[in-house]
């Protein structure tokens, strides 16, 4: 981010830039009890802000921390912050819970000393050109691995792992899987395919993030008459999908152009699935 396109608000406060607000002793920091959500603001819109703002708070509740905030004041708290920025900026919104104390003597953090921030920065969205991807060796742990039931921080080196192989071997984003090796997601976002006119995404089996925008363009392609499927997808279903495109909160949905050697043209269906996402967030569906 552009720290001097930012406001967070901190304490009751909107401050500019990238504030300092932990020190080396606090929990979220050392010991990784901090949650996170993103979502955002473009075209005078926020889709979907109000299950942002309740995931956030699942997410703190799933590590043990006590939400310092009911789900209706983030959603307030953001539309005050947004509202300083100028109505035509597309915004980043993260609001963010972390425990201050725990961990001195057992490793638990201290549920009463969870805190709260909220940034909110300037990010254009991407223009729909594609991406491309490739598979990593990277793997989603399972709920006794790792808090898979939380948007945690703590599971975020893994996806930064993932990109940076897919980044040396030449690619933007890549394939990770779960437990089994069948396809779970990509590092940062979740992934549709199309097959003869028809929708497949991995079925939600709890190791990766079944993502807010996943649900949303489920139910809008649904709504459209196309059939998705929730099932298990191997690699070598998007090795032979007609169409590849991804969803989430910053990007939206997005075509993928490339996989390892196959160039794909960016398709009907994926580009059906933007289309209805934009119509849903402008309140026309
Ligand atoms: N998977 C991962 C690992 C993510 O970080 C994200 C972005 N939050 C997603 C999927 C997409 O989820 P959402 O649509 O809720 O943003």
């Amino acid at each position: 981010a552009n720290a001097s396109r930012s406001l967070c608000w901190v304490d009751g406060e909107w401050l500019q830039g990238n504030p300092p607000i932990l020190g080396p002793l606090t929990h979220g920091l050392w010991l990784g009890s901090c949650v996170f959500d993103g979502a955002r603001a473009f075209e005078g819109v926020m889709p979907d802000l109000d299950l942002h703002c309740q995931r956030v708070n699942a997410s703190a509740e799933a590590l043990g921390l006590r939400p310092t905030k009911r789900w209706q004041e983030i959603v307030e708290l953001v539309r005050e912050g947004v509202a300083r920025f100028s109505g035509d900026t597309a915004l980043y919104i993260k609001p963010l819970y972390w425990a201050e104390e725990g961990g001195y003597v057992s490793v638990p953090p201290l549920p009463e000393s969870t805190r709260f921030a909220l940034a909110i920065y300037e990010a254009p969205m991407l223009e729909p050109t594609g991406f491309s991807i490739t598979a990593t060796s990277f793997r989603r742990p399972t709920i006794e691995q790792a808090p898979v039931n939380a948007k945690a921080a703590c599971l975020y080196p893994n996806s930064g792992r993932a990109v940076m192989e897919a980044h040396a071997k030449g690619f933007e984003n890549g394939v990770v899987f779960d437990a089994m090796g069948n396809v779970a997601e990509l590092a940062t976002a979740n992934l549709m395919l199309v097959k003869d006119g028809a929708v497949h995404t991995p079925y939600p089996n709890g190791t990766f993030l079944n993502g807010i925008t996943r649900q949303r363009v489920i139910k809008l392609l649904r709504g459209a008459g196309i059939e998705v499927h929730e099932r298990i997808v191997t690699y070598r279903d998007l090795l032979e999908a007609d169409e590849l495109f991804s969803t989430g909160n910053y990007s939206k949905v997005t075509p993928i152009n490339r996989i390892d050697d196959r160039h794909l043209q960016p398709g009907p269906v994926a580009a059906k699935a933007r289309e209805l996402y934009w119509a849903f967030a402008h309140g026309q569906l």
